[in-house]
């Protein structure tokens, strides 16, 4: 038994074994993240089935611990179970993209990495990764912190696919969630997988109709929301359906709603909205601090002149379709809100919100494919009656 990696720097990887066995695992037992007492600091020490590549890093803004590592299955670990330190107010941790997987805490204040290493126990191979914070000041956190320029971790960019013929009408749908990001959980069901199984359905569905589809993640992984916009575009999307199933805790809403993007704060809901929604980059350890599109923002807004109504008419066909299928709907169906995932200016898009997972009943449908069927048809009708009244329009719009 040896420390094979013993450093106060941020940053340390560690060549694994070869590929070909199973994934590594996490070991609930064996595993947690504990406070260090009077110090303030935090210790993690997670119990790997083997070693496997990683690196740490701490991010700002607000201040969080990242741990990313060469696969790694998190399977059958509770966050809740993992975190025992008071000065660490939250733990994800999950798939991010095929092949690798995150660790994030979120810090209670400004820690830096004092110590970190992997020990490998050479007659089992069963590995143990362990990391010390110790508390620092709010300068020297900012000046350590950051996500390392890395070619070797850095997420593959999004692929694109080949131009359709001009005259397709291509749907990309958009499974909410996703890996790192579980999105809404109720009952031992997770809207990140209920959405991409209803995204798949609906994608069948689509094809079935003559309509192509593009969807932008076909597994449990995470995507940035800005991504999920840039695979919508270079899929050559000519609209943007975003999959939800929300659970809230305030009220007892039920039903199908549609959201469209607005630039202005409207009401309490859909701040909230937002609030789920905006979060997901966050939870995943995503670096935002610095960025500034103001100057996008405003040419955006030009282009949104034309999408904007579009995709309302896109929301009100959609609530009605979904109705006539026979998929409950919100009596408040129509909403705006300022969500990243509509911030597409070239094509519209609107947020389904398929149901909540705080109702019952909702639950009860979103959960079995027969219960998502009126939905999925009632997406496809609304997407076809759309698209034909928007080709109508441009008609008569050149005459
Ligand atoms: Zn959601």
């Amino acid at each position: 038994m040896g420390w094979l990696g013993r450093a106060a720097l941020a940053l340390a990887v560690m060549a694994g074994p070869a590929a070909a066995e199973a994934p590594a695992r996490v070991e609930a037992e064996g595993s947690r993240i504990a406070d260090r007492g009077w110090s303030g600091g935090i210790e993690v020490e997670l119990a790997l089935s083997r070693a496997v590549p990683w690196r740490v890093f701490t991010l700002d803004e607000p201040p969080r611990l990242v741990v990313d590592f060469r696969g790694l299955d998190w399977t059958g670990v509770e966050a809740e179970a993992l975190l025992e330190a008071a000065n660490a107010i939250g733990v994800s941790f999950g798939a991010m993209q095929a092949g690798w997987s995150r660790l994030v805490v979120a810090l209670g204040g400004p820690a830096v990495v004092a110590e970190a290493g992997m020990q490998v126990d050479e007659g089992t191979g069963a590995a143990r990764l362990r990391l010390r914070l110790d508390p620092t000041d709010e300068a020297s956190f900012a000046a350590r912190s950051g996500a390392p320029a890395d070619e070797g971790w850095a997420p593959p960019a999004p692929e694109p696919a080949p131009p359709p013929p001009e005259d397709r009408f291509v749907v990309a749908i958009d499974p909410g969630h996703g890996g790192i990001d579980p999105g809404a959980e109720r009952e031992g069901l997770r809207e990140a997988h209920l959405m991409l199984a209803l995204g798949q359905e609906l994608a069948a569905a689509l094809g079935r109709a003559g309509i192509e589809a593009v969807l932008t993640r076909e597994a449990d992984v995470f995507v940035p929301l800005q991504d999920r916009v840039t695979l919508a575009r270079a899929g050559s999307a000519d609209v943007l359906i975003s999959l939800h199933a929300d659970a809230l805790e305030e009220d007892s809403a039920s039903g199908a709603s549609v959201y469209t993007l607005t630039d202005e704060a409207v009401g309490e809901a859909s701040r909230r909205m937002v609030e789920r929604h905006g979060s997901g980059d966050l939870i995943a350890g995503l670096d935002l601090t610095g960025q500034d599109d103001a100057v996008a923002t405003a040419l955006m807004d030009l282009a949104r002149l034309d999408t904007a109504p579009a995709s309302l008419r896109l929301a009100e066909t959609l609530a009605r379709e979904l109705g006539r299928a026979g998929a409950p709907v919100n009596g408040h169906a129509l909403r705006q809100a300022q969500l990243a995932v509509l911030n597409a200016a070239d094509f519209p898009s609107v947020l389904l919100e398929a149901g909540f997972l705080s109702d019952a009943g909702d639950r009860a449908r979103l959960s079995r494919p027969e219960g998502r069927a009126p939905i999925v048809r009632g997406i496809v009708a609304a997407l076809r009656a759309w698209s034909e009244a928007e080709a109508q329009r441009a008609g008569l719009l050149r005459r």
